[in-house]
């Protein structure tokens, strides 16, 4: 059975940037619904349990499965894994991988021209998904957006930042305001 992770800090820890009760109820409450979700899944392949949930999404294709429960473990799967990775790359305490700036600045010219072009992404998205910067087999970075809760396991890419575009993310105190979300959300990116 897998169990929702504790965030890495305070419900209230994003605020003003996200405030505390979006942060509660996309925890406890979109979180853990996706957890639930997926053992629900799982609990009907054993074999499967003892595996992590990103190899699984990384090998999906060729899992001896039922296809409707393929289908519950990308969606299920992947809003556990793209919820845990979202929780870890946020934080008031900075923890900056200096490799990754560096690479990010040899990419796209510098981490500003980054997060400019990341955002633009975020912001021609449509409809639920995410935002990822991720790293491919190559060791190249990548920007491009998934829907619903898919991951950049399938494509067996390493997520290093990713950005909720689901609406229950940022409703609650931004309303229609998806781009003042996004602009405001760099303000809690704890790894660059
Ligand atoms: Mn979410």
């Amino acid at each position: 059975m897998i169990t929702l992770p504790a965030l890495p800090y305070q419900y209230n820890a994003l605020v003003p940037f996200i405030d505390e009760e979006t942060m509660r109820i996309h925890h406890t409450k979109h979180h853990q619904a996706y957890i639930d979700k997926l053992n629900l899944v799982l609990e009907k392949y054993p074999l499967l349990q003892s595996d992590s949930v990103d190899s699984l999404l990384q090998k999906l294709e060729t899992l001896p499965m039922e296809p409707k429960d393929k289908i519950q473990l990308n969606n299920n799967g992947g809003g556990h894994s793209n919820h845990t990775f979202f929780w870890s790359i946020m934080g008031t305490t900075k923890h900056v991988d200096p490799d990754l700036s560096k690479k990010i600045s040899a990419t796209f010219g510098s981490v500003d021209a980054f997060k400019k072009a990341f955002t633009e992404g975020a912001l021609q998205h449509f409809g639920s998904g995410w935002m990822w910067l991720v790293e491919n087999s190559n060791k190249e970075l990548l920007l491009y957006s998934t829907p619903n809760q898919n991951s950049p396991h399938l494509s067996g890419h390493t997520p290093k930042i990713t950005l909720d575009l689901w609406e229950h993310a940022y409703y609650l105190a931004y309303q229609n305001r998806k781009a003042d979300y996004i602009k405001n959300w760099w303000n809690v990116v704890s790894v660059i």
